[in-house]
């Protein structure tokens, strides 16, 4: 079987470096000494200042709606993972879809500001497939209206803009650490703040608001990372340049042998590649179902990221988003990991090239 995607593990030998560490101290959890290197490396790897870990990436946008107090609307795209859009509406704040552009798949900038009304308090736009937003635009919007900007940069660990990491970008850009991504800790996520005192804040909510032995400042919830998530993440990390210097052959190997034959996923000048996802795009879902069946059938299993648009999910009811619908109807994930050969990969393009 051949999955869209295979997790990163490390050699054993060097994830139980760290776990050794762990059955030293025997401190497992509460910003122990693991956390902390975890921070710290992933500042420096990532060039940003304020950086909090915490369980996973859906609570890094919930944590970070609360720190920049995000409580009335919020403008998000239809086309993501359904946690963007999910955290939003489990924080009770309204979910307003705007579209997205139909080659990058990321908001449209004129899209959003369109939407915009006098009770817009937030923008929450995703790097899809680590395809870099129009950030510049985004954030023109977001000063002239006075609105907080909060990247799901969940896509996008590693990738640059103009030759500078892309999540300095907004008031705040989260990154998921699930075991499926590019960088793992097995769960877990990351929250990078602009301001300091946001991160402040942010650091109390993830502890329930507890901000010494016998004081409590105000509520908070259980985000914290545990010490065997930031070994593996530790590990990862170690792995790092080799993950992408292998991940890159893999999605260099499919853009030669497929971009004459499929829509690929336009990046806007100056945005890197961090080779997240190899996203196809096809003429119709009806060759789209077709491909996907006879993939299905020889063992090997694409998936329709991101399928369906988020506006069409019952609970959520939003306008009809036209782009999002017609690209999640036609885009197929193709598998994607360190760990898939030349061949796995020839006979994957052998059998979409048939159909
Ligand atoms: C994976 C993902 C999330 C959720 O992250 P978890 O760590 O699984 O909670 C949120 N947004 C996007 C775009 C994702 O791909």
């Amino acid at each position: 079987m051949i999955n869209v995607t295979k997790p990163y593990l490390p050699e054993r030998k060097k994830l139980d470096k760290y776990i050794d560490r762990i059955y030293d101290t025997v401190w497992l959890t509460n910003n122990g000494p693991l956390v902390k290197e975890l921070t710290e490396r992933l500042k420096e790897y990532l060039a940003v200042k304020h950086l909090l870990l915490v369980s996973n990436g859906t609570l890094a946008l919930q944590i970070a709606y609360h720190a920049l107090e995000i409580t009335g609307k919020a403008i998000t795209t239809p086309f993501s993972f359904v946690a963007t859009t999910s955290s939003l509406v489990w924080e009770g704040i309204e979910p307003i879809f705007a579209d997205i552009d139909p080659e990058t798949f990321c908001l449209h900038s004129g899209e959003v500001e369109k939407a915009v009304t006098p009770d817009t308090e937030a923008i929450v736009p995703v790097h899809v497939f680590g395809g870099t937003c129009d950030v510049e635009a985004i954030g023109k919007i977001a000063i002239d209206q006075g609105l907080k900007t909060i990247y799901d940069a969940s896509h996008a660990f590693g990738v640059k803009y103009k030759g500078k990491g892309i999540l300095k970008y907004g008031d705040a850009a989260t990154l998921s650490f699930h075991a499926t991504k590019l960088y793992h800790t097995i769960e877990g996520g990351a929250i990078i703040f602009k301001n300091e005192d946001d991160y402040e804040r942010a650091k109390l909510l993830i502890n329930f608001g507890i901000d010494g032995p016998d004081s409590i400042v105000g509520l908070g919830i259980n985000g914290k990372m545990n010490e065997f998530q930031a070994a593996m993440g530790l590990a990862v990390l170690d792995d790092i340049d080799l993950i992408m210097e292998k991940r890159a052959e893999v999605w260099n190997y499919y853009e030669e042998k497929l971009k004459d034959h499929f829509q690929l996923q336009k990046r806007i000048p100056g945005c890197s590649n961090n080779y997240a996802y190899f996203p196809i795009v096809f003429e119709n879902e009806e060759t789209l179902l077709k491909a996907k069946g006879k993939l299905n059938s020889n063992g090997i299993n694409p998936r329709r990221y991101f399928y369906p648009s988020l506006d069409s999910v019952e609970y959520i009811k939003g306008a009809n988003m036209k782009n999002s619908r017609d690209i999640s109807r036609r885009i197929l994930c193709l598998p994607f990991s360190t760990y898939i050969s030349e061949e796995k990969q020839q006979k994957i393009i052998r059998n979409l090239l048939s159909v």
